[in-house]
Order: C-alpha cells, then structure tokens, then sequence
C-alpha cells in the first residue's frame, strides 16, 4: 500500500511515537498550509518527521530519516495571536520513499510513504520479552512513585509488545537520541530489549538517587542532633558552674584587656575576640582562638617586680649563697649602679662560662632573690630549632609560643631574671641561625619590639635582665660571643672547697634535712679527705652529692637505731665508713719509665694532667704522633725535635738516634683535652728522657710551649691545670716565666706545698732534669 504525497511536518527536538500525542504552535504559513492540505486531502493526517540535526533551519531533504511516524491533527485551535495550537496522535512508523515539493506551493514538503509492516515475531519470545518487560516496569513503579494511574491502566493487561514498547517508551525518562533511535526501530522485539536495559538503568539510578538523599538526610540529621546535644551540655554545665561559656570567656578577657595591655596588643585582641565570637560553638577553630587569646593575655603585661637598687643589701644577699665569684658579684652590683642612674642603660650581656656544678646556675638565681626579681630558666642544651625559642606560626598544627615568651609568662613579670643555660651546647645541627635569634633576643635595641611568630605582635623584653652560662666558650657561636661580656669561673681548689662546704653545703643540707646546725660538724681534713679521695672535679656538685650522702646514713643510722641524735663530728674515718674505698689514690707513679712524663691540660671538666710517652725503633727518622692531638700540638712536635737535634751535643745525644730510629710520641688519657699550645716542654722532656734512658719523676710536671731556640712561652688556664697537678700527687711544675705573676697570686690558694719553678728557655729544664748543672 503506497501512500504519496502525504504533507510533512518537521517536529524539531521532540519524537513523536505512535500512541503518543504532541501539542505544537504553529507560527507560520507554511505549517499552517500543511495542517490545511491534510485537512482537505489526507484526512488529517501527516507525516511527523524528527530532522536529525535540530539546529538546521531548513534541513536538505537527503539529510532527513527514512522514516517517520504518521500522525493524525485531533485539535486544531486558533490562538488570539493568530498561531494556531494543534495536537496530533501518532498512528504508525512509516517508511519515507522519498521527500518531494510537487504541489504549486513550493516550499510545501511532501512524502512518498509506505506503511511499515510489524514483523511476526515467535510467540515464545513475544511471551517472554512481554513477562521481562513487565516485570521490569513492575520494579521501575515500585520505585518511582511519579507513574500516573491513567498511564499504568493503559498498560495493564497488554498483549501488544508492538504498542506497549512505544507507550513504555513515552513515559520513561529517555534522551532525544533514545527516544529518535526507538522511533527509528520497526522491530517490536528491538525495542523491548532495548527498553529493559533502560527500565533497569533508570531503576538503579532512582535506587542510587534514594541513597544519596539518605545519606544527606542523615548526615544533616546527625549535625543538627549534635547541635542540640552540644547546647544542652553545655547549659547543663553552666547550670553546675563548671565552664565558662564563650560569653564568660569574652568578659574576662575584655576585663584583662582593660588592665595596661599595650595598645597594639589591645587593638589585635579585640580583633580576635570579635572572631570568637562570631565562631560556631562546634567549630574546630574555637578552642584554637579561645588559646590564642588566653596566651597573649597571659602574658604579664603590666606587671614588674620593684627592684631593690640597695648596693649593700644586694651584696650581702649574694654572698650569704655564693663564696666568691668575686668578678661575677662584681658584675652585678655594676648592674644596679648603673640601672639606678638611668633605668634605660643598655648593658652589656653577662655569660658565665666556666666548667659544671662552679655555681653558675645557681648563681643566677641567687642574683633574682638579692635584686626581688623573679627568676626563668630555658635550658638552650640540645636545642636544635629556632621555632622553640621564637615559636610557631599560628597555622601549624598545636602552634605554641616559645621558650621566651613561655619563660615571661611563668616568671609572671616583665623583668624577671631569665638564666639561658648552656649557650655552648646549642645543638650544631640547628636550623636556622641561632646567634642572630638570640642577638635579637637579648640585645636592648632589638628585644623592645621582639616579635614571637606565635603571638605576632611586638614584646618588649628590655627589662629582662639575661644571663647566659656555658662550659665552654670556644663552643659560643662567634657573632655571639662578640656581644657578651664573658666572667669566667674557674674550679675550685681544695682549700676553697673546704671553705664552700664549712660555710655553705653542710648548711644547706643540714637546713634541708630539718637537722639543727650545730649538731653534725665535720673537720677540714675530713673534708680535705673526701674531697681529694673521692672526687675529681672542677666544680663542687659530686662533693655536695657525696656530703649530703654521709649526712644520710647518718641520720638513717640513728633513726634504725632508735637513738637521739647527739652532736657529732665527721671524721675521715667515718668518710670511709660510709663511702667504702677511696676512689682516687692520690698518684705515686710507682712503675716510671723513661720517656714517661706529665703534662697539663685544660677539659671541659677543668684540669687534667696528661702523660706523655717515647718510644724509638729502628727506620730512619720518621715520627709517628697518636692520642688525641690537633694541629697545634702536631706542630709544636716538629719544633721540638728540630730543636733537640740542633742541640744534639748540649743534650749529649747521638745523630744515629734521629737517623737510623722512627719516633712514635703518644698522648695517654688525652681523648678529652682540648686544643692548646702548651706541649713543647713535655714532648721534649719525654723524648729526651727516653734517649737519654733517664727516668722523670712522678711528682714532676711541666706546661709551656718551646720555641725553636728552646725560649718557653707562657700558658693559659693555669689554675685549672695546677688545681689537677694537685690532686694527682704532683708538688712539683715548671711553669714559664711568663706565667710567674700570676702564680704568685694564685699561690695562696693552693693547699699543698707546689713548688714552682719558673723558667725562660729549655736549657733551665733540661740542666734540672737531665744534667748535673742545677
Ligand atoms: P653550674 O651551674 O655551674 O653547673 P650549679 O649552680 O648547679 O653549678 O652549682 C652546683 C652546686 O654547687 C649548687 O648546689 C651550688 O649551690 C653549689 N655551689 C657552686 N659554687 C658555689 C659557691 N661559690 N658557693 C656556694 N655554693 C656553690
């Protein structure tokens, strides 16, 4: 059956498929000409072609589908604008031979079509695409609850899997490409398999879509409840008096604002209060800021201490703690004199550099309570970042001001006495540059507007008054030591140790122990005892250590004993009783050897005396150094034997012993000395004594450097080094002349008799050890 000529309405981005309806507009002549035409000839009907391509206005007939659904025109309406509003029902697929103008109006599309004719399909299968087809729309409705009634009632009891693939296909939610290609399809069994993949897509994405909104539902659900949990304890807290609300806390900290906090500080607090307040009470940020505001407000802003500047008072204060460390105590009372002339006086900074447990410390401390200032300490040992001296950037993770700040908030004043321990030990490994920090820490000029990168605003820390102490100075980072005003604190002899001891320790510990003063005395040769058999340091914490142990079991002893305690007086018996075996023999080098001498050097604990040894063999002049020796000392070994060999007759030695012998010089017990030119006279003595097959008494020890014509040059750190000497037996030392000044004013200090004998050139050493020529 041909049909021609049949109008064709192009139906731009809509499908019409049969059993459907569509509601067009028609707004101009020619579509009104066709629905006229179909009217007059085609019994109302058309044919409704989809272009392929929407946006062509007029679409090339070669570029429209071969096929096309026919539709008949149900209502035809005449809008007041003149358009005219027709619905059209599509009847059956067709197939379009051909696209044609052969009637007088030109741009009339026409069609040549046929009927497509629906393919017998096998009943089985018909059966059983319609059972899938239904079962499938059956969970699609379950599903979407939007289906309307009048639609399911169409569907219900079908048989026609050719009407109900293109009534399903109407109301599903299907794209303009589905829907044309539905169209397209003449097979029945095409398009319901078709239809069921898409009713189990669509049913999965309505699935998916219930469970997202679920999720959403709860998640807002459990928020709110967490709000409304949140707000209930809170108020039941407020109820018990136990927290403060945000309110409290924003009172008080308006409260302390108002109480001399500076006026940059003042305006940048208001600032993040106004920021707290605006915060969520479930916010993560609030405890941050509510931090932030309760730190920079714990800083003690407007508080100081008032110094004492009595003189006397203050020098008093620090001796009843301190025995001597007269240039220290010095120091300090320069301080108030100054400070008392003009409070701005910039002073230099004080580092107290001496060897562990010299009173540094504690000295510090002692200066805050004679000046009744509070005292802070930052060990700096170890530290190896700036950020805990100076803080960190508020937008880390558990940001927190530094040491500083942190030291001026437990001091509770702004002009405390901050101790800086151990500036030499600042780890080497530091990130950042640790002496700029700590100049801008403790210079006057930079500390008025010292920034820490937690708070960020300026603190001035003029008024701290800064004290460094470090072992030793060759550690102090250089640009550093340049600023600082080094008091150096040397060991303690016996002698003052006795001192510190009768008039300090035993108090002290007596006082700690709740025990009257007058009831345990010791005698100075019990301490003299203990001091040189059981201890050997510089400083005087392992004798405190030892003191405080003895007066210990003494107690314990008479409390197991159910006695009253009687007074008693420490002798070195009872020393030995309660420490056991002596643990340094005052030194009787029994088993000497030639080649064998003492030297002196100076450690990081203070003196130590250091044996030098020769020995030769055969080869041909060669010299071989070991022990822990630096470039100096290297050195100062060539000299030396440059010298001897240029002596050679004077010493009465032999060429072969340099020609036809190798040298090995070793430094015994020197793995903790440090750097200094004071060898010469040693290695010299020893390598003689060695050639000379002439042993060099124990008791004997020797320091200065040599010169090439055997001048001897003068020493540092002799104190410590004689303090040593002492203490391992040693009463006799060639010291260079050079150093004879100072001796004699050390001289009183030393308890055993040291002879010293001075000296200007080897010759004066050797003519003493070696020749008859005294
Ligand atoms: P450092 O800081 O130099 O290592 P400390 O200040 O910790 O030493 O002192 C160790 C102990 O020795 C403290 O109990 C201290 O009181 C005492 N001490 C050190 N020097 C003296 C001194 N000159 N007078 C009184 N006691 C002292």
């Amino acid at each position: 059956m041909i049909k021609s000529n049949l109008p064709v309405i192009l139906l731009k981005g809509l499908v019409l498929l049969p059993h459907a309806e569509v509601r067009i507009e028609l707004n101009n002549d020619i579509s009104k000409k066709v629905i006229e035409l179909s009217n007059l000839y085609h019994d109302d009907e058309v044919l409704i072609v989809c272009p392929i391509n929407n946006l062509e206005e007029n679409p090339d007939t070669s570029d429209l589908p071969k096929i096309g659904v026919v539709g008949k025109v149900k209502n035809n309406i005449t809008l007041p604008n003149g358009n005219e509003r027709i619905v059209i029902e599509g009847l059956y697929r067709v197939k379009v031979f051909s696209y044609v103008n052969y009637s007088n109006e030109t741009d009339i599309l026409e069609s040549i079509i046929e009927p497509i004719e629906t393919k017998i399909v096998s009943e089985i299968e018909e059966t059983a695409l319609l059972r899938k087809l239904f079962h499938s729309l059956e969970e699609f409705i379950s599903v979407n609850a939007n289906i309307s009634n009048s639609i399911l009632s169409q569907i219900t009891g079908l048989t026609d899997l050719d009407k109900l693939t293109d009534l399903i296909s109407n109301f599903i939610n299907l794209s303009f490409e589905k829907k044309f290609n539905l169209m397209c399809d003449a097979s029945s069994t095409s398009r319901a398999k078709i239809l069921i993949k898409e009713l189990a897509i669509e049913t999965s994405i309505i699935n998916l879509e219930k469970k997202i909104d679920e999720e959403i539902d709860n998640s807002i659900n459990k928020s709110q409840k967490d709000y409304v949990l949140k707000e209930k304890i809170k108020l039941m807290k407020e109820e018990l008096g136990e927290t403060s609300s945000k309110e409290n806390d924003i009172n008080k900290f308006k409260e302390i604002l108002n109480n001399g906090v500076p006026f940059n500080i003042k305006n940048k607090i208001l600032k993040e209060i106004n920021r707290y307040s605006m915060m969520s009470e479930t916010s993560a940020e609030l405890s941050i800021e509510r931090n932030y505001i309760d730190t920079v407000l714990s800083i003690p802003f407007n508080k100081y201490n008032k110094n004492i500047k009595d003189i006397k008072k203050v020098k008093e204060s620090l001796d009843k703690t301190h025995y001597g460390l007269i240039e220290a105590k010095t120091r300090i009372i320069e301080y108030i004199a100054i400070k008392s002339l003009s409070e701005g006086a910039s002073l230099p900074i004080i580092c107290l550099v001496g060897p562990p447990g010299t009173g540094k410390t504690t000295f510090a401390y002692s200066v805050s309570e004679a000046l009744g200032k509070n005292f802070s300490k930052i060990s700096l040992g170890g530290m190896n970042d700036v950020s805990e001296l100076i803080g960190h950037r508020r937008t880390y993770v558990g940001a927190a001001p530094g040491k500083i700040i942190t030291s001026l908030i437990k001091s509770n004043t702004m002009n405390p006495v901050i101790l800086l321990d151990e500036v030499d030990k600042i780890s080497k490994d530091y990130k950042g540059d640790p002496s700029s920090i700590l100049l801008d820490i403790l210079d006057p000029v930079t500390n008025k507007t010292f920034v820490d990168n937690f708070i960020e605003e300026e603190i001035d820390l003029s008024n701290v008054l800064f004290i460094l102490t470090a072992n030793d100075e060759n550690f102090i980072p250089k640009a550093l030591l340049d600023r600082l005003e080094v008091i150096h604190i040397d060991g303690y002899s016996a002698t003052e140790k006795v001192i510190i001891s009768q008039n300090y320790l035993i108090n002290r510990i007596l006082k700690r122990n709740d025990i009257n003063k007058n009831l345990i005395k010791i005698t100075d040769e019990a301490l003299f005892y203990l001091i040189t058999s059981y201890t050997k340091e510089s400083g005087i914490r392992e004798l405190e250590r030892l003191l405080n142990k003895i007066i210990r079991k003494i107690i314990t002893e008479y409390i197991i004993n159910k006695k009253r305690l009687s007074k008693i007086l420490i002798k070195e018996e009872i020393i030995y009783k309660y420490l056991g075996t002596p643990k340094y023999n005052i030194k009787t080098n029994k088993d000497i050897i030639p080649g064998l001498v003492n030297g002196m050097a100076y450690s990081n604990n203070g003196g130590v005396v250091i044996e030098v040894e020769t020995i030769t063999y055969k080869g041909t002049g060669k010299i071989k150094c070991t022990g822990r020796i630096g470039k100096i000392t290297n050195e100062s070994i060539y000299i030396v034997l440059s010298y001897i060999r240029s002596n050679i007759e004077e010493f009465n030695l032999k060429i072969e012993d340099f020609k036809n012998e190798d040298f090995h010089i070793n430094f015994r017990n020197s793995s903790i000395i440090k750097e200094g030119a004071s060898a010469g006279v040693v290695v010299a003595t020893s390598i003689i004594s060695y050639l000379k097959n002439k042993k060099v008494p124990s008791n004997i020890a020797l320091t200065g450097e040599i010169s090439l014509n055997g001048d001897i040059t003068g020493v540092s750190g002799l104190k410590e080094k004689i303090l040593a000497a002492s203490y391992n037996g040693i009463n006799k030392i060639f010291v260079p002349f050079d150093n004879k000044h100072e001796i004699e004013l050390l001289k009183k200090e030393f308890d055993k008799k040291i002879n010293f004998i001075f000296v200007k050139n080897y010759k004066e050493i050797y003519n003493y050890l070696f020749s008859n020529k005294k």
